[in-house]
């Protein structure tokens, strides 16, 4: 366990905003990410926890308390399972799946940041969401103060969201299980930009590397590869969540896709481009991604303030438009 004082969120976070850290404590191992939550519970101590700090909005005025950087790593193997440290980047098991021949989170490739933060918010991209794989989440309770094995049902996983993420102060993800599948072949894919791009039908399958590669090439086109040479991946991906509403809600003109029984699922890059707030759109130091309206970038010096400000304008101007009420994607966290 290693502790410093005074480095700052922004060095921690992708959108490289944030204030100083009263205490930051790095950990490499379940049992020390155990006890360093259990030193800040009863020490009374504000707790955040960091993986890649790539979902994440953190306060300009800083952390005033424990920040614990999870860095455990290690992927274990049992047949077509994986179980896999939280602190372990999430595209290095991505790739380590598809070098070995396990389909199931090919279409998950280039996501930024660590594999135990996957469940928080049921990461998903190109037709594919942790929620399908994974088996069981091993997680500290800081209520009950004890360690438990979550199945998949405790965890309640929905579009973008989970028990999890809706409970931010209880569960301490320690490791997550994925149940794959042997084979060179990738799952069925099922989004058609994909599809497109491999050359397939939706519903068919691709060989897994085939997959990988073909996602990495689209996720960098809009810059959604972190990379510290590309300015247009300086933020947490998408800022908004596609809007779920009832099926006869559509705005006319919008991408939409079924969402289960009566629901809709509107395209929020769409309602952000259309209320006027397109890809480059700059307000100072903050603004939307060059080649992705739906990703807001930070640049040198920008703030909190000024983000959640430019988020602001944009969900205020997208519901005076079209009636629709944007939900910010990423956490805003506060002690
Ligand atoms: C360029 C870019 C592209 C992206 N593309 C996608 C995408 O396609 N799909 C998608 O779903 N997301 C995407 N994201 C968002 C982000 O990468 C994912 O949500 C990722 O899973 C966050 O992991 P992290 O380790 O960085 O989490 P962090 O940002 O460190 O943390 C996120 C939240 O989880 C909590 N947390 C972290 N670790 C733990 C733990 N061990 N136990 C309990 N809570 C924990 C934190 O306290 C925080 O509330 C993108 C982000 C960027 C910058």
């Amino acid at each position: 366990m290693q502790v410093r004082r005074g480095v700052r969120l922004a060095e921690l976070t992708t959108l490289a905003v944030g204030g100083p850290i009263e205490r930051l404590v790095e950990v490499s191992s379940a049992e020390e990410l155990v006890a360093a939550v259990r030193e800040a519970d009863e020490a009374g101590a504000p707790l955040l926890l960091l993986g890649g700090g790539s979902n994440v909005v953190a306060p300009d005025e800083g952390w005033p308390g424990d920040v614990v950087l999870v860095r455990s790593q290690g992927i274990e193997r049992d047949g077509d399972r994986l179980t896999v440290q939280a602190g372990h980047d999430w595209d290095d098991l991505v790739a380590f799946a598809v070098e070995n021949r396990l389909a199931g989170v090919e279409a998950l490739s280039g996501i930024p940041g660590s594999t135990g933060a996957t469940p928080i918010q049921n990461v998903g991209a190109y037709g594919q969401e942790v929620a399908q794989t994974i088996t069981a989440v091993r997680v500290y309770d800081r209520a009950e103060k004890t360690e438990r094995v979550l199945a998949p049902a405790e965890c309640g996983f929905a579009y973008r969201d989970s028990r999890l993420k809706r409970d931010p102060a209880r569960f301490v993800v320690l490791e997550v299980t994925f149940g794959l599948r042997a084979g060179a072949g990738s799952m069925p894919i099922t989004y058609a930009e994909l599809a497109r791009t491999l050359g397939v039908e939706i519903g068919e399958p691709a060989p897994l590397a085939d997959v990988r590669d073909a996602v990495l090439r689209l996720r960098r086109g809009k810059g959604m590869v972190w990379d510290a040479a590309d300015p247009d991946s300086r933020s947490a991906g998408s800022f908004f969540t596609n809007p779920i509403l009832p099926a006869d809600a559509t705005v006319e003109g919008c991408p939409s896709w079924p969402a289960g029984e009566g629901r809709v699922k509107l395209s929020a890059a769409w309602l952000v481009q259309h209320a006027g707030f397109g890809r480059g759109t700059r307000d100072g130091r903050v603004g939307t991604s060059s080649k992705h309206s739906l990703a807001l970038t930070t640049e040198d010096g920008a703030t909190t303030a000024e983000l959640l400000a430019f988020a602001g304008r944009v969900v205020a101007t997208v519901e005076e438009k079209f009636g629709v009420a944007l939900e910010r994607e990423p956490t805003a966290v506060q002690p």
